[in-house]
């Protein structure tokens, strides 16, 4: 049985070689993600680069996300090896550094807004700060435990929205340069409203590409803005690490479930990220409590689940990669997924609906789901029923083939069609049993148009036999 939830893996110096990236594809990864504040754009492209070679050998395409910063503030050590601090010590946040125990802040236009705030947390939360007042241009902080502050870490000021531009210098050349990465969802950090999301539909649009935006819900602005948010992002990813600090930690499955529900009905593909198997750095088996919280996210009905240092800078890359695909397979096998509450809106969304009805109720098996479609919405729309068996999405377009390496049991298929009528006893029948999933004589549901692939016009179900 291929496995219906996506793993997407992070990339970083643990992983960066053609060994590792080979193991990764073989492991099950269906995703790659690169988080584009660390390291340089050459990093990026040669590291795409690549997966793209390592992906064709196997005739594979997989996707690609690049995460941008966005607006996020992070703290600058002295020392390129970091700022260890101790329990209770003082430390000082400002815009220059004024002696060995500074952090300075980045960017640096934000300090007044800073001086403002009460407490940060730094590194996803795993140092706490009190400020204890001001002192020239300097913020006053007292460390809460020993820690190793290493360079341009994170720091989160939770309650204050912090008036940032929404891209970092790094991020604009990125922007620049979008032609010579080819990615398929650019993924925002610190989206605050629906009008981050469609800045960075514009400058996609003006670049020419056709990249998908994928927002990341991690602070209370993002939150507050939700259902917008949703309503106009083309993917979600649910930011635990940054939202986990951000929001009180104790509200972290609250929002996790009602993001992926949000999602769901808008047919919009959603991931669960950080810290999933985050022992698996260090260890080469996973805690009690994380796989269990691996599984949680298949039972809530996640399309993906995402790893970041496990992938990155972790010792057990791969073997994080298969932990993951084992649980995900398990719980789907044995677990219950809920059915989602339809608002049926179009065409597309009926037929899909149907098309549950006969998969559910007829008393011969159906094998697999076969759409035709050219966004991918029909796919994602069918996707988010999150039924037990494939759905086999058939495109001639190869950006909507990778994009839907994310969505929920997609098994996408590039096929290149004239605008011919639609056949059941056409070539691409046979080309779909090499899959492996259907054979000769089963049973599957295709959602269609009366002509091959034209947008828009889906228009029947049927019942095919092979
Ligand atoms: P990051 O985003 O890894 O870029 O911080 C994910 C998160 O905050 O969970
Ligand atoms: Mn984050």
């Amino acid at each position: 049985m291929t496995r219906r939830t996506k793993i997407v893996a992070t990339i970083g110096p643990a992983t960066e070689s053609p060994e590792a990236i080979e193991k990764l594809i073989t492991a099950g990864v269906d995703f790659f993600r690169f988080n584009l504040k660390h390291n340089s754009l050459e990093w990026h492209k040669k590291a795409i680069e690549l997966i793209e070679r390592c992906c064709q050998k196997r005739n594979k395409k997989l996707g690609i996300i690049a995460d941008i910063q966005g607006p996020e503030l992070r703290v600058e050590t002295k020392d390129v090896e970091g700022l260890m601090v101790e329990e209770g010590e003082t430390i000082y946040l400002a815009k220059e550094f004024i002696n060995d125990k500074t952090l300075v802040i980045n960017p640096k236009e934000v300090f007044e807004q800073l001086a403002k705030g009460w407490e940060a947390y730094i590194d996803n939360g795993n140092l706490h700060l009190t400020f204890e007042g001001r002192q020239g241009e300097a913020i006053v902080a007292k460390a809460g435990s020993r820690y190793l502050i290493k360079n341009r870490k994170a720091i989160n000021v939770p309650g204050i929205g912090f008036d940032l531009p929404l891209f970092t210098q790094r991020d604009l050349e990125a922007l620049n340069r979008l032609k010579e990465l080819n990615v398929d969802y650019l993924a925002l950090s610190f989206v605050r409203s629906k009008d981050d999301i469609l800045e960075l539909k514009k400058i996609i649009k003006e670049k020419g590409v056709e990249a998908g935006v994928m927002a990341k819900i991690e602070n209370g602005s993002a939150i507050a803005n939700l259902k917008e948010i949703v309503d106009e992002s083309d993917a979600v990813m649910i930011a635990r690490g940054d939202l986990g600090v951000e929001v009180p930690i104790r509200q972290l499955a609250f929002w996790q479930k009602l993001i992926i529900q949000l999602c769901r009905q808008k047919n919009t593909p959603v991931l669960v990220a950080t810290q999933m198997l985050i022992s698996m750095v260090n260890n080469s088996h996973p805690t009690r409590a994380e796989a269990t919280d691996v599984a949680n996210a298949v039972y809530d009905a996640s399309d993906a689940l995402m790893l970041s240092e496990e992938t990155a800078v972790g010792n057990y890359p791969v073997r994080a990669v298969e932990e993951m695909d084992k649980i995900c397979r398990f719980v789907e096998e044995y677990g219950k997924v809920n059915d989602i509450k339809d608002e049926l809106e179009d065409a597309a969304e009926v037929l899909c609906d149907a098309a549950c009805r006969i998969i559910k109720e007829a008393k011969f098996p159906v094998k697999a789901v076969l759409v035709f479609t050219q966004s991918g919405k029909t796919a994602r729309i069918m996707a988010r029923h999150r039924l037990g068996i494939p759905v086999i999405a058939i495109t001639d377009k190869m950006r909507t083939y990778r994009q839907l390496n994310l969505s929920y049991g997609v098994i996408p298929y590039y096929k290149q069609f004239g605008k011919t009528e639609f056949r059941k006893d056409d070539p691409i029948f046979e080309e779909i049993k090499a899959l492996g999933v259907v054979m000769e004589g089963d049973d599957v549901v295709a959602i269609h148009g009366n002509n091959w692939l034209s947008s828009g016009s889906t228009s029947d179900l049927s019942v095919i036999r092979f």
